[in-house]
């Protein structure tokens, strides 16, 4: 259903914005945002079809369900905590943004308010000292359900719990907390080692009537409002009947499989992050889905392998990441061959690059449409429908 975009006047500057650069759109009214970002989906889809009217955000600020913030400190050694400046490792400051969930804005100011009162120093990327490095908070947008991560350079926290109790006593809401150890020179947030030392250790939350369970490393779409449209959009574009064999390739946490999976005799997953599959195993049975399965694969390799077993499969859902689909993954669903291909892309440009490939002989785009889920970012997110021909 295409949506009323709002009528919005420009947005106050954020003081960071020139060096942050993650709201590069900033200085453009949302309307002015809208119809940028459909001329130029429509422009790139212009081989295929003509897509359907972007779907816009009712509200479109403070949608980040996952915010994470990178700690450092200034030269008179205060404790900062913000982002990366764009293409640098210098830190901006940051205390309150545009696009990020406001609540868990609030947490990380309070966490960097604490450090001190506990002797943790943020870790010096020139030195290798200091212990906290990153903080990630993701908030379940309808379940309200919050996570901590501490990203540390070590184990080992001292005071660990009264830490722990301190940050309860400011934000009560938050229901897990979680200690993650880089020890690495990497500029990856999140490192291999993780324990919960508050609650469970993972968020809940719920989209398209379904729950989802999220642990620190899983992909979770941070625009929940959006996401509910994208799916909707997806599903639309699968034209399930409840007879269908379905496939959810690059399927995360299982979400889009498990939307589909009311309408489809049977779904598989397949998914290359290992924490993201185990999620996905345990939603299914926390919604009580009989006819969907999970494998964790390189999603080329895995389709190629249903290919060669001479598999039938009806639809195909692919949702891959910004890199796009490989050249393996394509030509084993070329054999495959599919009645239905449904491609959600988060990068119109390699999701023209893989059309490419699959119009070449057997399929042709019926249906597209772009799905603001980035809201002050450039970034357009897209769904397409492809038949066999
Ligand atoms: N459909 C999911 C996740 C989409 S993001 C959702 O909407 O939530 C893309 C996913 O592809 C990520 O979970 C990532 O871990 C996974 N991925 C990346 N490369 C892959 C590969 N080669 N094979 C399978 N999955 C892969």
């Amino acid at each position: 259903m295409p949506q009323k975009p709002q009528k919005e006047g420009k947005q106050k500057v954020c003081p960071v914005a020139a060096r942050c650069g993650g709201c590069r759109w900033i200085h453009k009214s949302y309307q002015e945002q809208l119809e940028a970002k459909a001329t130029f989906f429509r422009k790139l889809m212009e081989p295929y079809c003509r897509p359907e009217p972007i779907v816009a955000m009712e509200n479109a600020t403070h949608y980040r369900n996952k915010v994470h913030a990178v700690f450092g400190e200034d030269r008179r050694h205060g404790v900062i905590s913000g982002i990366y400046e764009e293409k640098s490792h210098r830190i901006v400051p940051v205390d309150s943004c545009l696009i990020e969930n406001r609540k868990a804005d609030e947490i990380i100011v309070s966490i960097r308010g604490l450090l001190k009162s506990f002797k943790i120093r943020p870790y010096n990327e020139d030195t290798g000292f200091g212990l906290l490095r990153h903080v990630l908070v993701r908030v379940g947008h309808a379940t309200g359900q919050i996570m901590v991560v501490l990203v540390l350079t070590s184990p080992v926290m001292p005071s660990k719990n009264n830490f722990v109790k301190a940050l309860l006593k400011l934000h009560p809401e938050i229901t897990t907390m979680v200690i993650n150890v880089n020890d690495q020179d990497t500029s990856m947030v999140l490192g291999d080692k993780e324990r919960a030392i508050y609650g469970k250790g993972y968020i809940e939350d719920e989209l398209c009537g379904k729950k989802f369970r999220i642990s620190p490393r899983s992909f979770y779409q941070v625009n929940s409002v959006q996401t509910e449209k994208l799916y909707g959009k997806a599903l639309e574009y699968a034209c399930l009947t409840g007879r269908e064999s379905v496939l959810d390739a690059y399927c995360g946490t299982g979400t889009i499989g498990m939307i589909a999976s009311d309408h489809a005799a049977e779904v598989i997953g397949v998914e290359l992050n290992r924490d993201a599959v185990r999620d996905a195993v345990s939603n299914a049975k926390r919604n009580g889905i009989s006819n969907i399965r999970f494998y964790q694969n390189d999603a080329g390799i895995f389709l190629l392998e249903m290919a060669d077993q001479g598999a039938k499969l009806d639809v195909l859902l692919m949702d891959p990441p910004r890199s796009g689909s490989s050249e393996a993954f394509l030509n084993a669903a070329l054999k495959i061959a599919p009645g239905r291909i449904v491609y959600i892309s988060c990068n119109p440009e390699t999701l023209v690059r893989d059309l490419k490939i699959l119009t070449k002989k057997s399929y042709r785009v019926e249906k597209a449409v772009a799905v603001d889920m980035f809201p002050f970012t450039d970034s357009v997110e897209a769904v397409v429908q492809l038949s066999r021909r």
